[in-house]
């Protein structure tokens, strides 16, 4: 049967890589709904190749143009606008699977929308997770939908895990997720003031979206994925460990109670765990090339310096505070990492505001009771760091 499929972010680094595995087969995926927040040349090139039912965009004025467009090309897409649509199209009657592929806390209520509705939820947007933390957990469980990581490393502990569920606990003892250590693995970090946005997106193994490329940077990334770790395998922080991997091949390993560890290999290529997440559990090609054993370069691991990599530390503080920090933490690094790609703060700052501002907004059980709640934390956190932003601002 086809998969009907709504790809949330779907002109970003993630969803159009979405669109390339899909491409390669046609007859099991429909791209049933796209949406786009910015560059709706993008969107409406996708339209025409993949004539959507439904297509969504950021405000009234996107959607007339793109709508006339559509229409001036004999195509029938219905456009939608807004934060609201997008939780609309997450849950619609209409579609099977929703790729969560938008950056940041934004995406969080398409996601919860899609859980609740007893979705296939493929989930890129970490940051969703980070904010949503167990209300996300309960809306997929309460909606009965499946939840599938499409994050590398996650992917990797995912088909890594015995696929009876409920033991996961008694047979392992932790989880390694690999970082690759970003740009700056080797940078004398007395020089990290200087680093400009260009250097910081300059991965050497991955091609992604600015934000996370920064985060990757900074090993906020990891930071992040430690907390999405925690909610997606159920595992005590304690149980989830990092280590440096530069060549991005060893994609993360599970260490059972025996002692024997199971990893996952593959080319760094997202089109890898977004293919596993598409045909979960068949697997199909991705277009990924293979994996050459004899051209890889020797596979090395070393631990991560705290003193190089602060942000890591803050992922493990925000799970052991109160339930909300970690919440609090994503809307920082949010605010900190948009003010250093605007050249307002410098790349040292980040680490700055997210520390400070875990530090000082600290939330109460009455901000994580609800959907609503935990986005006026976001909200809250957004507007201390913004004003830290400010202090440091160039
Ligand atoms: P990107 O910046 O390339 O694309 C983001 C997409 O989201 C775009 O389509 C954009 O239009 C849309 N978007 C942005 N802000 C929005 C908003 N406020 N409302 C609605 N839509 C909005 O980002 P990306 O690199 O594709 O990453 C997407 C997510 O996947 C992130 O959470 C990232 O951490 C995660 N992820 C990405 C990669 C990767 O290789 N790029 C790997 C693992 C995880
Ligand atoms: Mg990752």
């Amino acid at each position: 049967m086809v998969q009907r499929i709504c790809i949330l972010g779907a002109t970003g680094s993630v969803g159009t890589s979405t669109l390339a595995v899909m491409a390669l087969h046609p007859e099991r995926f429909e791209a049933t709904v796209l949406t786009a927040f910015s560059r709706i040349d993008a969107l409406f090139a996708q339209c025409q190749q993949w004539r959507p039912r439904l297509a969504v965009v950021a405000d009234a004025a996107q959607a007339q143009d793109l709508g006339q467009r559509l229409r001036a090309a004999g195509l029938r897409t219905e456009v939608l606008y807004g934060a609201e649509a997008l939780c609309q199209v997450a849950a619609h009657p209409d579609v099977d699977s929703v790729m969560a592929a938008i950056v940041g806390a934004a995406g969080l209520p398409a996601c919860i929308a899609a859980a609740r509705a007893g979705k296939r939820l493929m989930l890129a947007n970490k940051e969703a997770l980070v904010v949503g933390g167990r209300l996300f957990i309960d809306a997929v469980r309460q909606g009965g939908a499946t939840l599938l990581p499409i994050d590398s490393e996650h992917s990797a502990i995912f088909q890594c895990l015995p696929e009876d569920r409920r033991s996961w606990g008694e047979r392992i003892d932790h989880i390694v997720l690999t970082a690759s250590g970003g740009p700056f693995r080797s940078r004398d970090p007395a020089s990290f003031g200087s680093i400009t946005p260009e250097q910081a997106v300059a991965h050497p193994n991955w091609v992604m979206g600015q934000k996370i490329s920064v985060d990757s940077a900074t090993m906020m990334n990891k930071a992040l994925e430690v907390i999405e770790a925690r909610w997606l395998f159920d595992l005590a922080p304690e149980r989830i460990k990092v280590l440096l991997h530069p060549q991005s091949i060893v994609h993360s390993m599970v260490v059972c109670r025996d002692g024997s560890v199971l990893a996952q290999l593959g080319t760094p290529d997202m089109k890898v765990p977004i293919g596993v997440g598409l045909a979960y559990p068949d697997r199909v090609a991705c277009g990924a090339p293979a994996l050459d054993f004899l051209a890889i370069a020797p596979l090395s691991f070393e631990p991560v310096d705290p003193r190089r990599f602060p942000g890591l530390q803050l992922a493990y503080d925000a799970l052991a505070a109160a339930e909300g920090t970690s919440t609090v933490l994503n809307a920082a690094n949010e605010v900190a990492v948009a003010a250093f790609l605007d050249r307002r703060v410098a790349f040292t700052d980040i680490h700055c505001v997210n520390a400070q501002t875990l530090g000082q907004v600290l939330p109460a059980a009455a901000d994580v009771a609800s959907v609503a709640d935990l986005l006026a934390l976001d909200a809250r956190a957004r507007s201390f760091a913004a004003t830290l932003v400010q202090r440091l601002a160039r």
